[in-house]
């Protein structure tokens, strides 16, 4: 399916409606909406209402307001290039780079080829997951509580992403893959790619959710975002605090403990208005 949305909005029509537990391959436009396809295709006089396409929405029966909606990210099949570009104005030290630079990057045999002597292994994850927030209509750009923009590459293939559902269907969007980025992305852009997606959405009605949390066969994580990087850490640690005493039973104060044991801080990015972060418990600490 290739029909793209650049807002999250309930009132969006769905483009498909599959059962709890189907696969849906989702084709997906580069973050720049396919604009950026040679060297001399610059990032600028962008039309802003037409950027950071997500694909969909999908309408997945029975998801209601209250439960999870299961993302499993099962495959990613990039196009043969991406694009790297520095946007004015935009990016962690955008004041050092005010004029706009484009990288057309070509993909093959497993890496995204940087130049003639960097090349890169490639790591695709979908930069943007979102399903649809309870009120109002949102841009895909920035973070929120219903996913969107949230370039963790933590969402590679293997790792199932937890949304909560705010509507009826959930309304689920895919989209802005990179073939590679780096914790940070701090020049605002990684390789940004065409791709095919293929994920299988679950809804849950027993996981209750405030924001998206991610979780693999090695790893659970907490992921938030807020003003600075030290209040999305608060707010991601105080999630991990939430799922430890829920799932394993100890006392808050050996959860916080075992937080500072245990869990690892990562920066998904510092670019997209709210920085990112993302708390990791590795799942091999718990014997049972
Ligand atoms: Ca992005
Ligand atoms: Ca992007």
């Amino acid at each position: 399916m290739e029909m793209v949305v650049f807002k999250a909005d309930k009132t969006n029509p769905a483009v498909l409606t599959i059962d709890s537990g189907d696969t849906v391959v989702f084709e997906c436009r580069d973050a720049f909406n396919q604009v950026i396809k040679k060297p001399e295709d610059l990032p600028v006089d962008f039309d802003m209402e037409k950027i950071n396409p997500a694909t969909g929405p999908v309408f997945v029966k029975g998801a209601e307001p209250g439960d999870t909606l299961e993302v499993h990210i099962q495959k990613i099949d990039l196009a043969d290039q991406g694009s790297c570009c520095i946007i004015p104005n935009f990016g962690f030290i955008h004041e050092d780079y005010p004029d706009p630079w484009t990288r057309i990057i070509p993909i093959r045999n497993g890496f995204a080829e940087f130049s003639d002597k960097i090349r890169i292994p490639i790591d695709p994850f979908p930069g943007t997951i979102i399903v649809a927030p309870p009120e109002g209509s949102h841009g895909t750009l920035i973070p929120k509580e219903y996913g969107g923009n949230m370039d963790s590459k933590a969402c590679r293939v293997g790792t199932t992403v937890y949304l909560p559902v705010f509507v009826e269907g959930a309304l689920f969007g895919v989209g802005d893959v990179h073939a590679v980025q780096g914790d940070g992305e701090v020049c605002g852009t990684a390789v940004e790619i065409d791709a095919e997606v293929t994920i299988k959405l679950v809804v849950n009605k027993k996981k209750k959710i405030k924001r998206p949390q991610y979780e693999t066969d090695e790893y659970f994580m907490t992921t938030a975002w807020g003003e600075t990087a030290d209040a999305a850490a608060k707010i991601a640690i105080r999630d991990m605090i939430d799922w430890l005493v829920e799932e394993k039973n100890l006392t808050r104060e050996e959860e916080y403990a075992l937080c500072s044991c245990a869990v690892d801080f990562r920066v998904s990015q510092f670019v997209d208005i709210t920085p990112g972060v993302r708390a990791v418990l590795p799942k091999n600490i718990f014997i049972d």
